[in-house]
């Protein structure tokens, strides 16, 4: 990369921008940043239209869910999950990312709702406790008429623990576990990460979760 960039490779300057542009994105690696570059010179005018427009406008077109804080459509209080009443809204599942719901959505199985903390407690990363979103849950269980089951499905490894930890000494101190049964994901996901885990682990690590 560092060759077709930023020596005197007879690249065009504009190609060797937009590598070096593409290849700042996550999980891109750099021959794979050259390929994707080359794929655009040579796409359909439209669809590269459509992607300058779709990646301008992604900010400005999305917000989060007031209660869940996931990913909804601009100008919506609340996420279809949290808008819908079939769901059992006793029970919450804490997530660390959104495409951790996405996988527990996708194995079909689990009908409450969420709450999504964006970042797990990582020191040697500089994530603290205060870059979660816990005050949105604490506010919603100290608000909740009724008792809440809160599911911990914060990912099987380190940050995730100290996350979860993090979490069930807070209910304690704040009193508040008289309002809620706060269960975990029974441990049987080998990867590490919930995003990773097929579908038959993931629902079994649920349907078997237990009491903390
Ligand atoms: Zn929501």
């Amino acid at each position: 990369m560092a060759y077709i960039i930023f020596t005197d490779s007879p690249l065009p300057e504009a190609l060797k921008q937009l590598i070096h542009n593409i290849s700042l994105l996550p999980w891109i690696w750099e021959n794979r940043a050259t390929k994707l570059a080359f794929f655009m010179l040579n796409a359909n005018e439209n669809y590269l239209k459509q992607l300058r427009e779709n990646i301008m406008s992604i900010k400005e077109k999305t917000s989060f869910c007031e209660t869940c804080w996931a990913i909804t459509d601009a100008g919506k209080e609340s996420c279809n999950i949290c808008k819908n009443s079939s769901r059992d809204h006793t029970q919450i599942c804490i997530v660390e990312e959104y495409l951790d719901l996405l996988t527990l959505e996708q194995s079909g199985w689990y009908q409450g709702v969420y709450h999504v903390l964006w970042w797990a407690i990582s020191p040697m990363n500089w994530i603290f406790v205060w870059d979660l979103n816990f005050s949105k849950l604490f506010q919603r269980i100290d608000d909740a008429d009724n008792k809440l089951e809160i599911i911990i499905a914060t990912n099987p490894n380190l940050e995730g623990e100290a996350t979860s930890t993090f979490f069930i000494e807070e209910i304690e101190k704040r009193k508040l576990k008289h309002k809620v049964k706060i269960t975990r994901l029974s441990r049987g996901l080998s990867s590490g990460y919930i995003e990773y885990a097929d579908t038959m682990s993931l629902v079994s690590a649920l349907r078997e979760r237990k009491e903390v």
